[in-house]
């Protein structure tokens, strides 16, 4: 059994046996690793990141510090084969999964390090163009952002080890603030991998990346004001993080990507024989079935018009039959199992709080046993598509339930947004007033919309993949936080400021374009 240690202060660290957690293979139940950062020097992390990580990386410039996104995310490519096994035996993905995880991972840092590039050689953001402030232009004001001097916290979630911590990195690296990383326990092993790939590697500046294995102990009682705190996972957690006193009293920056249930909708005006509805079909069922459901983003409510609803489930039945349910490390399995055997018993949970109010059309058998911790894709029907139990609970799995609705878009906006806040909502139409409408409606309770339609057929990258030029999070129940969106995701890192003063200094010094200023 793999003992993992956390690599603090420019050093591997074992935690004590306090606390410990013993990491499972999902498929087999067989104990593959362990993990504690009890006993650790987290106040130490903390201060060396602020010392001695902070000002390395601040030395850069966007240029160079984007050349260290893009030597990391061909460091940990390199290892990609070695990582897919990995997230078959620590996290229960498939091939398909674990490639979506880890080139999500080197996808993101490279594509912040081509933003990076477009930033040229300066250390701090322009932000928009300067404007005149007096009665002529002498007096001028022109917005920056510069980084932040302390350390940004990153705590991840379970269900993407390499993606989850990459991109939350690439933003703060790119931005010059040094990073501290603690991944989910049950997937750490392979948080742990890339991690070692990153130290060992040697292409970040000492103390810009330290990394906590195990539990957050009292990481967040050390931070202060110019320190951050980037959240993902479930809305309990977050509330507890957002709700930390130390970090309410100390005004530390945090930022909370929490759950969703989220939806999709197909409008009436969608053919069965058109390009449309095949692309509706096959997304949801690849959110069903893609990381056996495990993604923030994945669909968990289907609106469909009432008398569509047979048709949709036969349809959606014949894709999701023809996906193998099995063993993950081996080829040709789609669909993978749970991350441990508390995923699968959150899963009968759920699934038991939904068959109260909709009935099983497919699937909806659970194990008994805790492993395989597998999970079969099962679609259920709403007995009444408002029941509180659709809106207000995501079941973290290859679980969605249809709610028939009658083909009216402001019940079918209403009814999603009875979500409270979500990550994604997709709408499948031809007909541009009811989608416009429709956007309109949802996009205050949405961090993003997506619009399939005939137009964009083939063309479309699938609802639930997170691209690091598009902005991730929502708000209400899915945290009210923001990542990525290109250039925005460095906003968290950075402080705006509103230099002020005289314009031929100003501008010259801090403004993007040539504004005609007077001399020095
Ligand atoms: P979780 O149980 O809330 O844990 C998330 C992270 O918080 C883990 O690293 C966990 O550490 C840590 N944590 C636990 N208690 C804490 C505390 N008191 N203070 C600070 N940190 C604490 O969530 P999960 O089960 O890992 O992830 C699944 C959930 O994440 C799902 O609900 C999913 O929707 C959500 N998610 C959201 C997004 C998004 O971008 N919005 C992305 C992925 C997942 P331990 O592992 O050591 O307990």
């Amino acid at each position: 059994m793999q003992i993992l240690e956390s690599y603090l202060q420019g050093q591997w660290r074992p935690g004590t046996d306090t606390g410990a957690r013993d990491l499972v293979n999902p498929f087999t139940g067989e104990t593959l690793a362990r993990c504690s950062a009890s006993g650790l020097d987290l106040a130490g992390a903390c201060a060396y990141a602020r010392t001695v990580g902070g000002p390395a990386l601040r030395a850069l410039t966007f240029v160079e510090r984007a050349g260290l996104l893009k030597a990391l995310a061909g460091a940990i490519h390199e290892q990609r084969e070695e990582l897919i096994t990995l997230s078959a035996a620590n996290g229960g993905s498939t091939r398909g999964d674990a490639k979506f995880d880890l080139d999500g991972a080197t996808g993101t840092l490279a594509a912040y390090a081509s933003f990076g590039k477009r930033l040229g050689d300066r250390r701090f953001l322009v932000d928009g163009d300067g404007e005149q402030l007096g009665r002529t232009p002498r007096f001028w004001v022109q917005h920056v952002r510069v980084p932040l001097t302390g350390v940004a916290v990153h705590i991840n979630a379970f269900n993407f080890p390499g993606w989850g911590m990459a991109e939350k990195m690439a933003c703060a690296l790119l931005a010059g603030v040094p990073v501290i990383e603690k991944p989910g326990e049950q997937t750490a092993q392979i948080a742990h991998a890339i991690a070692r790939i990153v130290a060992d590697s040697g292409i970040l500046p000492d103390g810009a990346f330290q990394f906590v294995c195990g539990g957050v102990e009292d990481l967040l009682d050390h931070l202060g004001p110019q320190d951050c705190v980037a959240f993902t996972g479930s809305a309990a957690t977050g509330r507890v993080v957002r709700g930390h006193a130390g970090l309410v009293e100390r005004g530390v920056r945090v930022n909370v990507e929490a759950d969703s249930v989220n939806a999709a909708v197909l409008a009436p005006d969608v053919d069965d024989d058109s390009a449309t509805y095949e692309e509706f079909l096959s997304n949801v069922v690849m959110d069903m079935t893609q990381k056996a459901g495990q993604k923030c983003t994945a669909v968990r409510r289907i609106l469909v018009p009432a008398e569509r609803v047979d048709d949709v489930v036969e349809h959606l039945g014949e894709q999701l039959g023809r996906q193998k349910v099995g063993d993950p490390s081996v080829d040709g399995t789609r669909v993978g199992t749970l991350t441990d055997a508390r995923q699968l018993a959150h899963v009968r949970d759920g699934l038991a709080a939904l068959r109260a109010v909709a009935d099983v059309r497919i699937g909806g058998d659970v194990p008994s046993t805790d492993y395989p911790a597998q999970v079969a894709p099962t679609l259920l029907v709403a007995k009444d598509s408002d029941a509180d139990a659709i809106h207000d609970h995501e079941v973290f799995g290859p679980v969605a339930t249809i709610l028939p609705y009658d083909g009216d878009v402001r019940t079918a906006t209403a009814l999603v947004n009875r979500g409270g806040g979500g990550l994604v909502v997709s709408v499948y139409s031809n007909d541009a007033a009811w989608t416009e409408t429709a956007v309109l409606e949802l996009a205050p309770f949405h961090g993003r919309v997506w619009i399939g339609s005939d137009r964009v057929k083939g063309q479309a990258l699938p609802p639930g993949m997170v691209l690091p030029n598009v902005v991730h999070g929502g708000p209400g129940r899915a945290g009210a936080g923001e990542e990525l969106g290109g250039v925005r995701g460095l906003d968290f890192y950075t402080q705006r400021t509103a230099v002020q003063g005289f314009q031929g200094f100003v501008a010259k010094r801090f403004g993007a374009a040539d504004v005609g200023s007077e001399q020095e």
